[in-house]
């Protein structure tokens, strides 16, 4: 058997080989891979029944026509995806992703990733994503409405309760949730849980969500913790200004931090002062119902900062939680966190940092959360409305809100398990290693398919 970076080598080269100009989803499967190795030469009942080619292979990927007419009476057309990766340990679940950046790339990317992540909520989910190359970004209502319910007229026949369960990513949140139920129910004539983060009366789950964003922040909590630290008074990154970021924002406030920003495509704004309850609460209702730019913050609140264009990490703060989108922190930012001595990243977003920029932040000892476990807590607590839906119950916030925290902490003991590397944990191989062996061995169980 070869060693493990030779054997890294080939493998990405034939990964790169097979999926020709998918950047993001090599870059995905590269950051796993990486970690994973050793562990798999080491094992060789994995290396030999070929785990890593056969999980990097979707099980089927399905891509189709949207067409909905405008407002104006306009025909347009859209393509559709939904990538089934891997349904080894339940049912495919995932998010759906409307924006104008998706590509297969970007779908194979986010479904590899949630394999792992939905692997270490210990829930039976398995790992799937879809979405659309359609931007929700100054549509009407009705307009996405006849978008969500074309795209589901054509999505409805590959989902199901037990097939395939998916949700909300970056521009599907609650009004484009209730038209895409809406219409698989409509079709299907069934009112089943076939998707999650729907609103409460109709089925949802409380704390959904807060899920993600609270998750986050009970990862750092956790993270500092197991350094003798603490959240009170830390000065917070937050980028983003989406629902991740908001109830990010939120908890820590809740928990004494000082958030000093949040973001969006535009900007950034950087207020000194700390964003407070007060002010998150404009902020939701800016980017929730009045659809707005982050920009005008800095007109309402005259303590704050309007960076244009600029991401916020040159900004000196102790911790970082990226939770806009892929790639946000290249080599520069986290050049310029580490020069400002922040101390902890975690990822709200997925695959929020570039490889080169988890290298510099590992080097220099920060802390480091990849969202794979960070943002874990949003499908966790899907996994929870599954189950809610199953059981024809509902539960209260707050039984909601400790399953939730049990499972950041279960996520973080395992990290801490499979990641400790003496002075330092490595979270991205804790995370990787815990998720991967369920996993394979199950993978071995099956046999050969
Ligand atoms: N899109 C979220 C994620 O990246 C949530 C998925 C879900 O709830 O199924 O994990």
């Amino acid at each position: 058997m070869n060693n493990a970076s030779t054997e890294l080598k080939h493998f990405m080269s034939g990964l790169r080989k097979r999926n020709p100009g998918e950047a993001e989803f090599h870059q995905a499967v590269e950051e796993v891979a990486m970690s994973l190795m050793p562990f798999i030469l080491d094992h060789e009942k994995y290396y030999k029944a070929r785990i890593l080619e056969r999980l990097t292979e979707p099980d089927r990927i399905i891509i189709f026509r949207v067409c909905w007419e405008d407002d104006l009476g306009n025909l347009r057309v859209n393509r559709g995806y939904r990538v089934q990766f891997s349904n080894c340990i339940g049912p495919y679940k995932g998010g759906l992703r409307f924006h104008p950046s998706v590509s297969l790339s970007i779908l194979k990317f986010l479904g590899f990733e949630q394999i792992f992540k939905n692997s270490l909520t210990t829930l039976p989910l398995g790992g799937g994503k879809g979405g659309a190359n359609f931007n929700p970004k100054g549509k009407s209502d009705r307009e996405v409405m006849r978008f969500c319910q074309s795209f589901m007229t054509e999505l409805t026949r590959h989902i199901g309760a037990d097939i395939d369960i998916p949700a909300g990513d970056i521009g599907v949140g609650a009004r484009e949730i209730g038209y895409l139920y809406g219409q698989f129910k409509r079709l299907n004539n069934r009112h089943t849980g076939a998707i999650t983060g729907k609103g409460f009366d109709y089925g949802g789950s409380l704390m959904r969500p807060e899920a993600t964003g609270y998750g986050c922040v009970y990862m750092m909590r956790e993270a500092l913790s197991h350094e003798g630290d603490d959240l009170e008074n830390k000065s917070c990154l937050v980028s983003g200004s989406g629902n991740v970021a908001q109830f990010c924002a939120e908890k820590l406030i809740q928990l004494g931090a000082r958030v000093l920003t949040m973001s969006d495509s535009g900007g950034t704004i950087y207020d000194p002062d700390g964003i407070n309850e007060d002010k998150l609460m404009w902020i939701k209702e800016l980017k929730n119902s009045r659809r707005g730019r982050i920009v005008e913050y800095a007109k309402q609140f005259p303590s704050a900062e309007y960076l244009e264009g600029k991401r916020p990490w040159a900004i000196p703060a102790n911790l970082a939680f990226p939770c806009a989108t892929q790639n946000e922190i290249e080599a520069d930012d986290a050049k310029a966190l580490i020069s400002n001595s922040c101390r902890a990243v975690c990822e709200g977003a997925n695959m929020p940092s570039t490889k080169e920029a988890i290298d510099l932040l590992q080097a220099a000892k920060v802390t480091f959360v990849p969202g794979k476990a960070a943002n874990a807590g949003g499908v966790a607590v899907s996994g929870l409305e599954m189950t809610q839906n199953s059981m024809r119950i509902h539960w209260s916030a707050e039984e909601v809100d400790q399953r939730l925290l049990g499972i950041m902490q279960n996520i973080h003991r395992k990290c801490v398990k499979y990641g400790n590397d003496g002075d330092y944990i490595d979270y991205v191989k804790g995370a990787n290693v815990a998720a991967f062996s369920k996993i394979a061995d199950t993978m071995l169980a099956y046999g050969v398919i």
